[in-house]
């Protein structure tokens, strides 16, 4: 069983998601308002986060970056679902930091396979030494891939209360 949210605006989907991973033997939690997504991703502490792209208020992709670059969920495997595959989607949506894109209406045989896949690959890394602990390369290049993670104005705090 793992934990897994869904941040997803269209209620049908919401429904089609849910009831598939609970027939997967899955405990899954839904938000519909994408800008409390990193919150309730916070409380729930999922083992997988699945997001639609096209959201009102705070996109999929913002999302998803904004979930990479939290202290305690930057390791979540995520997977996009998306109505739109124009070309470069999937770029973007790896770029931004999902490991999995699966596009909109779903095959349901894909969905349950890549859930599987990414919950997978999570437990090797987990009973593996985690490399990113151990950086072996100084490498300048790929330094400078790395994104800046110092808070900005306004992210800080909140643990608080
Ligand atoms: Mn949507």
């Amino acid at each position: 069983m793992a934990k897994i949210l869904i941040v997803e605006d269209n209620a049908l989907n919401i429904k089609l998601f849910c009831d598939l991973l609970a027939a997967h033997g899955h405990k899954p939690e839904a938000v519909t308002d994408s800008r409390n997504a990193l919150d309730a991703a916070r409380a729930f502490e999922p083992d997988l986060v699945i997001t639609d792209i096209q959201l009102p208020h705070v996109s999929g992709l913002d999302l998803i970056r904004m979930i990479r670059n939290d202290d305690n969920l930057g390791a979540v495997p995520i997977m996009a679902v998306t109505a739109y595959s124009a070309q470069g989607d999937e770029e973007r949506i790896r770029a931004a930091g999902a490991q999995a894109y699966v596009s909109k209406p779903i095959s349901v045989v894909r969905f349950a396979e890549t859930v599987d896949e990414l919950l997978k690959d999570d437990q090797d890394r987990g009973a593996a030494a985690m490399p990113d602990d151990q950086p072996e390369i100084d490498d300048p290049e790929s330094r400078a891939n790395q994104p800046d993670d110092s808070p900005g104005p306004g992210e800080a705090g909140g643990e608080g209360d």
